[in-house]
């Protein structure tokens, strides 16, 4: 047997990307599974990105880039930043640091803050990544229950969390993965002022952003006063926003002296996110508007998806209780209305795949297992297939 080092005694593998491959597995030997465990866009990653990708490898810019990323992607997200917030002061490319997805970019920025002794809130559900990433850091993960079902924590809620003291930071992430729910400006910035009153940091994940139900864009924390962000970090990247998920290009906005640490620990771990995924990501965060019709194809059928998902589950299933979702791609749907004899959330996401080849993820993954999880990342006639199997199924 092996004695693993105590950095990973604890790991986990990731439970969605294991649950995943194994319902794939089960497809491919010929099972008839509604795959609806999906956490990422089923669009191809659009051909003008897919284009400067490879024209980047024809052209030879194969080689190490600097291990921020490179200064032309660098300027450009900066760019599109004060797109974003123009309300901001312009935006420092220095403070910039483009990593393999927004995973490393958030594991980059908790490895920097966090470390033994230190105890980080991550409010109840969850995206699994979270805890895992804090425990490697070798600091505390504190899950903060929040009143209602949503995961939206209030200062209240926070305050109950931190009563025993050494609160380092918090990791908010909204629009929210698993549930779709989306902070008001006015909540993040009581977080933020919570959080600064007690010299924490907030790790702000906002990769589902620009998946938004509501106007054009989720309120994220570069909405709010500049002099409250001093200890700060926004992490985004193109995985969702550009259905670039297996190129791998994400990134943090922070403080420049955290910046510096951050790509000094890059340096020294994986250098740098691959060279022609740069370019790729440079060609979706210039994009003009006609290139950007692409990209606006994809928001409105994740729009026309979540109207019909909600529809069919009201009509279909009157007796099941779910979140009506503001951002992201996923129904948060209650245990309780669909389990037979006591089930919890793991054996009736078992029962779906074997009686009517659906498949769903446990809440469990994401600390709250009162729920299961749907992803509408689909065709709508997949998801009308998949909604109309249910019924049969449930309680
Ligand atoms: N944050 C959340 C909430 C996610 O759901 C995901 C992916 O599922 C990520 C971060 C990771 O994104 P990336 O693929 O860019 O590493």
């Amino acid at each position: 047997m092996i004695h693993f080092s105590p950095n990973i005694a604890k790991l986990q593998p990731s439970a969605t990307i294991s649950l995943s491959s194994r319902v794939k597995e089960l497809i491919s030997a010929g099972h008839d599974i509604i795959n609806l465990t999906a956490g990422e866009p089923d669009f191809p990653t659009p051909s003008f990105i897919a284009d400067a990708g490879v024209r980047a490898i024809r052209e030879g810019r194969t080689r190490y880039t600097p291990s921020a990323g490179v200064p032309e992607l660098r300027a450009a997200i900066a760019t599109d930043l004060s797109r974003l917030s123009p309300h901001q002061p312009a935006f420092d490319p220095a403070s910039i640091v483009v990593s393999a997805g927004a995973k490393e970019a958030l594991f980059n920025a908790c490895f920097s803050l966090f470390g033994p002794g230190d105890r980080v809130l991550i409010p109840v559900p969850y995206w699994t990544t979270y805890p895992e990433q804090i425990a490697l850091a070798r600091a505390e993960p504190v899950f903060v229950n929040p009143g209602g079902e949503n995961g939206k924590v209030t200062p209240e809620d926070l305050d109950r969390a931190a009563a025993s003291g050494g609160v380092k930071g918090i990791i908010l992430n909204s629009p929210g993965n698993p549930t779709g729910a989306v902070y008001s400006l006015e909540e993040l910035e009581a977080i933020v002022r919570w959080a600064n009153a007690r010299n924490a940091w907030v790790i702000s994940d906002e990769i589902y952003r620009r998946i938004y139900h509501g106007d054009r864009l989720a309120p994220g924390l570069l909405d709010l006063d500049p002099a409250l962000l001093e200890r700060s970090v926004v992490i985004d990247g193109a995985s969702k926003s550009f259905a670039m998920t297996g190129w791998r290009i994400g990134f943090s906005y922070s403080p420049l002296e955290l910046a510096t640490k951050i790509s000094a620990l890059q340096s020294q771990t994986t250098s740098h996110p691959s060279a022609p995924s740069q370019y790729a990501a440079l060609a979706a965060y210039c994009a003009g508007e006609e290139q950007m019709r692409e990209y606006r194809t994809m928001s409105s059928a994740f729009e026309r998806r979540r109207a019909h998902v909600v529809r069919l589950f009201r009509e279909l299933l009157p007796g099941v209780r779910f979140l009506e979702p503001e951002g992201a791609f996923y129904l948060w749907i209650a245990v309780d209305g669909m389990a037979r004899n006591g089930e919890n959330d793991i054996a009736l996401c078992e029962r779906l795949i074997e009686t009517v080849g659906v498949a769903l993820v446990p809440g469990s993954a994401f600390g709250d297992e009162r729920f299961v999880r749907l992803s509408y990342a689909c065709s709508e006639d997949t998801l009308e297939r998949a909604v109309e199997r249910l019924p049969e199924a449930v309680a």
